[in-house]
């Protein structure tokens, strides 16, 4: 198993396919792109898979989520869901994705084996959608997250980030939208993980003024029929229930103590938190021969030096190198 000094486990699996992504959301990276990692320095299909199986056959992994950058850049992501599937004992399989081109690729991804689906949209105004991601693909997002439910992959889940004097004033009507549609919606306070490093905590939308704007329209309710167990997301009944919404306050309510990921980044790092200063180095091993019990070692390793907490509260908090489209949201 994956533990960590402070008695919790880790057996979900966050696996970043890519850092390249086809949108430019601001609070993630500026508006002309990164970087991106070189090709021969990203896992190629294989490779992701066979971390991915040990970590499940050696490790307790019982989850794992694709994301990125954009995972449905990845032609090959039918192909690596349907290996992950094929494991044993099979784990629940999710992504994570901005929902363009998702239209073309929701019922294959259900064929392959996808169980769940977390779609992005901040906004339903094509203007603000516009300035948020600079690019104008708001209609590809609401055709790609109708053709994740025509597939199955319900409920679809949506994570909306709000940003102050853009989209703070949008809460109830994407609330509104959501439940019209039968998507669960969570809204996740902005985290320091900008590549431009323009976070500022005094701007941040906080997970208290997102409670205060909804239940300005809403009845807001605790959600006592589910436990949160290690869910990121607070979880309320709207207006009494069945709908659902959901606050992940990972800077003004954070939820270390029942931290249960581990991320696997596109170039075949470990990294025990989206907040760590170090990573380790699964690739090279990969790439040198090494066998499964050597890989397992080390990445067992990675996980035990996880800290306590992420420290964004802290005064000596530094913003990790990598921006969150290199890490894997
Ligand atoms: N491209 C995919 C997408 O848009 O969902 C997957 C990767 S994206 C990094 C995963 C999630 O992280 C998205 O829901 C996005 O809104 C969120 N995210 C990115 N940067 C963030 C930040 N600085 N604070 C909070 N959430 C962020």
């Amino acid at each position: 198993m994956l533990t960590d000094s402070y008695g919790r486990v880790a057996t979900d699996l966050r696996v970043s396919l890519t850092d390249r992504c086809n949108l430019r959301c601001a609070y993630c990276m500026p508006p002309e792109g990164l970087d991106w990692l070189p090709t021969p320095e990203v896992l190629t299909g294989d490779e992701v898979v066979r971390l991915v199986r040990i970590g499940v056959e050696s490790l307790g992994i019982r989850e794992v989520r694709f994301t990125g950058g954009e995972p449905l850049l990845r032609r090959d992501l039918a192909e690596i869901v349907a290996a992950t599937a094929g494991l044993s004992p099979r784990p629940e399989i999710s992504l994570t994705t901005n929902g363009i081109g998702l239209d073309r690729r929701a019922a294959a991804l259900r064929a392959a084996g996808l169980d769940r689906i977390n779609v992005s949209l901040d906004t339903l105004r094509p203007e603000v959608f516009r300035k948020l991601t600079h690019r104008d693909r708001l209609d590809d997002v609401l055709a790609g997250l109708a053709a994740a439910a025509a597939a199955g992959l319900s409920p679809v889940k949506i994570n909306a980030v709000l940003m102050r004097d853009l989209n703070d004033d949008e809460a109830p009507q994407l609330l509104r939208y959501c439940i019209s549609h039968w998507y669960e919606l969570r809204f996740i306070e902005q985290m320091p993980l900008d590549a431009q490093h323009g976070w500022k905590r005094t701007e941040m939308v906080t997970a208290a003024e997102i409670f205060e704007s909804l239940s300005a329209q809403f009845s807001l309710s605790d959600d006592t029929e589910r436990s949160r167990g290690a869910a990121p997301a607070e979880t309320f009944l709207v207006d009494g229930g069945p709908a659902r919404v959901g606050v992940i306050g990972a800077v003004t309510r954070p939820f270390c103590g029942a931290c249960d990921r581990v991320r696997l980044t596109a170039d075949g790092q470990i990294r025990n938190c989206l907040f760590a200063r170090s990573e380790s180095d699964l690739r090279t091993l990969l790439r040198s021969g090494a066998p499964d019990s050597e890989i397992a070692e080390r990445w067992r390793a990675a996980v035990a030096a996880k800290l306590p907490g992420h420290g964004i509260n802290d005064p000596t908090f530094l913003q990790p190198d990598r921006p969150m489209s290199a890490i894997g949201g």
